[in-house]
Parts: C-alpha cells; sequence; structure tokens
C-alpha cells in the first residue's frame, strides 16, 4: 500500500482525554501511517473538580496523567508536553502568556498538521485554547504549518449554544473505519473521565457520534473537523 511521506503532527488540547474523543482514530491512522505524532496538554484537567481537597486533586491528577501516558504509549506519541493552566479558569490567563507556550515547541518541532479545539465550544479552556493556538500559528514566511483543523468534543462543543458562539459544522472528514477497535481502545484509557450511555461523554456515544459522521459522508465510521486553514 502507498504511503505518504512522514508528516509531523501537532495536537493540542485544553485536558487529557480531549485528543482521544476528538481525533483519537486520526491519530491512530497518522500513526499507522508512519507520521510522528506531539501532543500538548495545557491544563491538569482537574484543580477544578475538587476545591479545597488537595488530596483528592493529586490522586485524581495523577491517574489522570498515568492515563494520558498509556494514550500517548499507544499512539506511539514521540514527545508530549503537559502545562498546569487552571483547569476551567484558562480566562484567568492573559492570551499572551498561553500563546508563549506553544509557539516555542512549534518552532522546535515544525509541524505540518495542527488539530485544536473548536472554537465554539462550551468549555472556556477549549475556546482559549482554539484562540491561542489561531495566534501562535499566525501566517509568517516559510511557516512550517500548513494544515490546522478544529474537531469536536462530546459534552462542550454539542452542549453550546449558536446564541454564544459559533456552530461546529464540520466540512472535513477522516475515515477511522478500520480503527474503531483501536479508538475504543485509547477511549478505555481515560475510563474514569468518561459516563455512563446515554451521557454525551460515554464511550457508546462517542462511538455513535463516529457513526453519524461517517454515514454523513457515505463512510461506516468518521472524525469530523473543521478546516481552519490549508496551504498547498
Ligand atoms: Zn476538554
Amino acid at each position: 500500500m502507498h504511503k505518504a511521506k512522514n508528516e509531523k503532527i501537532l495536537v493540542i488540547v485544553a485536558h487529557a482525554d480531549d485528543e482521544a474523543i476528538g481525533c483519537g482514530g486520526t491519530l491512530i491512522r497518522h500513526n499507522d501511517n508512519g507520521d510522528e505524532i506531539r501532543i500538548i496538554y495545557m491544563t491538569d484537567g482537574v484543580s477544578a473538580r475538587a476545591e479545597g481537597a488537595s488530596t483528592e486533586v493529586n490522586i485524581a491528577g495523577q491517574n489522570r496523567l498515568s492515563a494520558q501516558q498509556q494514550a500517548c504509549h499507544q499512539l506511539n506519541v514521540s514527545k508530549y508536553y503537559n502545562f498546569d493552566f487552571p483547569d476551567n479558569r484558562m480566562d484567568q490567563i492573559s492570551l499572551i502568556d498561553i500563546t508563549q507556550v506553544i509557539e516555542p515547541i512549534i518552532t522546535e518541532f515544525q509541524p505540518s498538521v495542527i488539530y485544536t479545539h473548536h472554537g465554539g465550544d462550551l468549555n472556556v479552556d477549549h475556546r482559549i485554547v482554539h484562540q491561542a493556538v489561531l495566534t501562535a500559528c499566525r501566517p509568517q514566511p516559510n511557516s512550517w504549518v500548513k494544515k490546522i483543523l478544529s474537531f469536536e468534543v462530546n459534552s462542550s462543543t454539542e452542549w453550546a449554544s449558536t446564541s454564544m458562539s459559533s456552530a461546529f459544522l464540520p466540512n472535513y472528514f477522516v475515515e477511522i473505519s478500520e480503527y474503531q477497535q483501536e479508538k475504543q481502545q485509547l477511549l478505555e484509557k481515560y475510563q474514569e473521565e468518561m459516563k455512563p450511555y446515554p451521557h454525551t461523554r460515554s464511550i457508546e456515544a462517542i462511538n455513535y457520534l463516529n457513526k453519524v459522521r461517517g454515514s454523513s459522508v457515505g463512510v461506516e465510521s468518521a472524525e469530523a473537523f473543521m478546516l481552519i486553514r490549508a496551504i498547498h
């Protein structure tokens, strides 16, 4: 089978599990293709949950970090970065401080494709990460970044209202029909973040969403994206 030239893929997410939900199947496919993957996690993902209960936060944080490490191992991620911006409070940080941690990684890694959050998500961290990524990727002469795609995350993208932000209208699809089983294994790493069906943040609901996205373009299963920018 023809394999495309190896690409460098950078994923920039607010929380550990966003990458698995939003583009896990696509990343499995990238890895299968021999592409190099790196992931930036912007928050610790737990600090907003158990205010005042630092022991609980630590345990939850360690569990989530361990899940993240297992997910990165499955995806054959060559390097990941963990920042500790405050969970669900990234709006308290200046955008420039967030952009400034992303920029040097892009300069060093020189990715050609970037995946990140949809800018209209209900979750404030997702919206801010989206903004910071676009700011860090301001088009410059000889920029390495050729494609920026935003993905949807169950229980954030579809929970937003068009009265406050722009809707997620996918125009770019990656077929993951042959990777559904592996995506499920990836999501299972984050079992503690998942809820029972019919909660939208359940493995079943994520699987159904991928099937709906797939059938909308005539394949069994797909992850859907909005193409922010492509340069060829
Ligand atoms: Zn998230």
